[in-house]
């Protein structure tokens, strides 16, 4: 199961890949944790990165698509893979549907998690105040609004058109968005 988990910053992506790790043993990649992980170990890398993160732009789709290509090959084998925060512009998803197909592999389906703007602002101003994470500050969050609108919306119809986009409500509690989220993905198991 290759499974992208999409929508806007704040929709709970991170919660339901890591859901979907404990219950079905999928591995989870977010380039946004390889990243934070990349800053946090102060390698080149890191560095390279971390004033683009903190600004709430997206850093370039080469490195993201390469830290991609490196987590695929050390989890060979494994049951499922979940997308999370991955691909952002259409140039990764079209990187990402070359690097499945030379394995043999495609995206099965593309999970939308639907939530209100106004919604998003207040999560994440609370879990800026709760966590500190840097780029949650209400100015670099309104430029991952922004960037999510200008570059990664642009998705919808690209996986809409492969017949690959299942909307999921994702203002719904945790626990329903992941049965919403487990029906989708048993629905399109039985089909394949
Ligand atoms: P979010 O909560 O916004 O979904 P992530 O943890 O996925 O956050 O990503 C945090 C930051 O890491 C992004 O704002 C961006 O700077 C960088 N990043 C993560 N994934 C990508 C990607 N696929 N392409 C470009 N930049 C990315």
């Amino acid at each position: 199961m290759n499974l992208i988990l999409f929508g806007p910053p704040g929709a709970g992506k991170g919660t339901q890949a890591k859901r979907l790790v404990d219950r079905r043993g999928y591995v989870q990649l977010s380039t946004g944790d390889m990243l934070r992980a990349a800053k946090a170990s102060g390698s080149e890398l890191g560095q390279r990165v971390a004033a683009i993160m903190d600004s709430g732009s997206l850093v370039s789709d080469a490195i993201v698509i390469e830290l991609i290509e490196d987590a695929l090959e050390r989890h060979k084998g494994a049951p499922g893979f979940i997308f999370d925060g991955f691909p952002r512009t259409i140039a990764q998803a079209e990187a990402l549907d070359s690097i499945l197909a030379a394995r043999g592999q495609v995206i099965d389906l593309v999970l939308r998690l639907e939530v209100n703007e106004a919604a998003l602002i207040a999560r994440i101003t609370k879990r800026f105040e709760e966590q500190g994470r840097a780029d949650d500050n209400p100015d670099s969050f309104k430029s991952r609004l922004k960037a999510y609108s200008d570059q990664t919306a642009p998705l919808v119809p690209y996986y809409q058109g492969q017949g690959k986009m299942i909307g999921v409500d994702g203002m719904a509690d945790m626990d329903a968005v992941s049965a919403s989220v487990a029906g989708a993905i048993d629905a399109t198991t039985r089909k394949r």
